[in-house]
């Protein structure tokens, strides 16, 4: 080997263990547009969104410190605004640590259920100074984003943004787009959940923007929502004739949503969740 190559070939190998090393430091992390001015912001498998105004921008999920301190410098280099109101679309740690990178100067918004579960599991974040019952109107710039609180599901504190001029709506954890819900479905409530579902049905709006994946659009609720339905009556049907959860496991047939993201593995444990909950829910004889 001469010498050309071989230095070329310790170049190779120098970037190659760089980039391995960084790709392993840094969670991907990205901004797309949406629509309009509205973002959505990724970091790894989470995502918000949040939309610029002339008088400065809405943030939602701040997702983790190191990833609020990202999109802090994204933003203010691309915009040059600051973040004015930062919304929590429920209190799950995943979604919502790192509020406090923007709390300098946005009042942080979330559902009147979620700041005494924040304060009380410690979530590490800026606790909400502005909490709301049923629903409350951001404006900005010009712009409104409507908050709304739907009753529980995911979380005894989920809430929907709505976009309305975008016709875009932020949902996060409660309608996956065409996958299945979060393993055995911690902290979550069935039936109020499939009443959620049903209100957002009737919302004005095209785009929708999960906490993870893909966009999704208004008919994505629906599949959903008759995914936990179909799902609820099956499991209870097996959970009353008294088998065991792992023989419903074998039971239930869900195989039209095979091509559904997380099937395999989720859908083992979502017949665990929602056998658990259905046998707190009744009385037998
Ligand atoms: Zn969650």
């Amino acid at each position: 080997m001469n010498q050309a190559r071989l230095l070329f070939v310790l170049i190779l190998g120098l970037w190659l263990i760089s980039w391995h090393a960084d790709s392993q430091q840094q969670p991907q992390r990205e901004i797309t547009r949406i629509t309009g001015e509205l973002y959505r912001f990724r970091n790894a498998g989470h995502f918000s969104v949040f939309l610029v105004t002339p008088a400065g921008i809405v943030a939602t999920d701040p997702v983790d410190a190191d990833a609020a301190r990202w999109l802090r410098a994204e933003l203010a280099t691309r915009f040059a605004k600051p973040v004015k109101y930062l919304i929590y679309s429920h209190d799950h740690s995943d979604h919502i640590s790192g509020g406090e990178v923007f709390a300098d100067t946005a009042v942080v918004i979330a559902h009147e259920n979620a700041k005494s579960v924040i304060l009380g599991e410690r979530r590490p974040t800026a606790v909400p100074e502005v909490t709301f019952s049923d629903r409350m109107t951001v404006e900005l710039g010009g712009k409104k984003v409507v908050l709304t609180y739907l009753g529980k599901n995911h979380s005894d504190n989920s809430i929907v943004m709505r976009f309305v001029d975008e016709k875009a709506l932020f949902a996060v954890d409660f309608i996956p787009v065409k996958s299945l819900p979060f393993r055995d479905f911690p902290d979550a409530y069935i039936d109020e959940w499939i009443e959620s579902l049903k209100k957002v049905e009737g919302f004005d709006f095209d785009i929708l923007a999960p906490g993870h994946g893909a966009l999704g659009k208004k008919e994505d609720v629906r599949a959903v929502r008759i995914y936990m339905e179909e799902l609820r009556e099956q499991v209870l049907k097996h959970v009353r004739d008294g088998k065991s959860v792992e023989e419903i496991k074998k039971l239930v047939n869900m195989e039209k949503y095979s091509g559904w993201g997380n099937y395999k593995n989720y859908l083992p444990l979502n017949i665990e969740g929602m056998a658990r909950y259905l046998q707190s829910h009744r009385r037998p004889n």
